[in-house]
């Protein structure tokens, strides 16, 4: 190979998978673990045996917004058994950190780790398992993506601007690499006031779906930014399962059946 570099390894499946969602952004802290739980929950109520896999390494949240504590169980063979939380199978590298504790890893570790959590883990025949991507477009992406054959991305973004541009990066990557894109969420969409119901458009409104329409993508559907979300999140239970009926479980249902 060019440079002495060895050719990747063929994409492969993974053991016990079905299909493999991921969920992307340009940036951080735009709501893409809360999306991926979310949506892993609405598939699941959709009758799916769903995983979830937290691949964002280096700010892992899935643990806490599944509420899930402790180490995942090994099995004499040295195989994970993952978490269970909300009938998700569950694994991140937040459950076997102590708490405040790094991920201090440049991107061979890092790609070995992901390998590990991902391969060396009996998921046990999901039809699904959604996998949080870290933000942005570095080494995680490209070995997952070079080595799994993801079935499509979803890419969550604000109406702002900015995190829009980010999101046209991942999703310039996701292209390069071959990735098939499922489409846009647009999170923290708008804004719903608890006290008088009024809407209030805080980042613009529709920035999203017009970047998808420029970018030639699916818009999957919009996210209002609601407490709940912020207070079931925090709670360990998402507003799928916590409160079923909200107008932001409706939304996520919605997006995972266009999914
Ligand atoms: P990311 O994975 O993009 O870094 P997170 O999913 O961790 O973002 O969300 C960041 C913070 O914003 C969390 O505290 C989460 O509860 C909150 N949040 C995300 N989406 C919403 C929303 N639609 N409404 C209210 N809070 C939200």
């Amino acid at each position: 190979a060019a440079h002495g570099r060895p050719a990747p390894a063929p994409r492969s499946p993974v053991d016990g998978v079905r299909h493999i969602i991921a969920v992307g952004s340009g940036k951080g802290g735009v709501g893409k673990s809360t999306t991926a739980v979310n949506l892993a929950l609405a598939l699941k109520a959709q009758g799916l045996a769903v995983g979830v896999l937290d691949a964002d390494l280096y700010g892992p949240s899935v643990p806490k917004l599944l509420g899930i504590e402790g180490k995942p169980a090994v099995r004499d063979d040295g195989i994970f058994s993952p978490h269970e939380a909300h009938g998700l199978k569950v694994m991140s590298i937040g459950s076997m950190l102590s708490p405040g504790q790094a991920v201090v890893w440049r991107g061979p570790m890092a790609t070995s780790g992901l390998r590990q959590l991902l391969r060396e883990t009996h998921w046990g025949g999901l039809d699904v398992l959604v996998i949080d991507l870290p933000p942005g477009t570095g080494d995680i992406h490209i070995a997952l993506f070079q080595q799994v054959s993801v079935d499509g991305v979803v890419i969550v973004s604000t109406p702002q601007d900015l995190a829009l541009i980010d999101a046209q990066k991942a999703i310039d990557m996701l292209r390069r690499m071959d990735v098939p894109l499922l489409g846009l969420i647009e999170n923290m969409s708008y804004f719903i006031a608890p006290d008088t119901g009024n809407r209030y458009d805080i980042f613009g409104s529709g920035g999203a779906e017009r970047a998808a329409a420029m970018l030639g993508l699916d818009f999957l559907g919009a996210i209002p930014l609601v407490m709940s979300i912020r207070e079931h999140s925090d709670q360990g239970v998402p507003p799928v399962v916590g409160e079923p009926d909200g107008a932001e479980a409706k939304a996520f249902r919605g997006i995972a059946e266009r999914l």
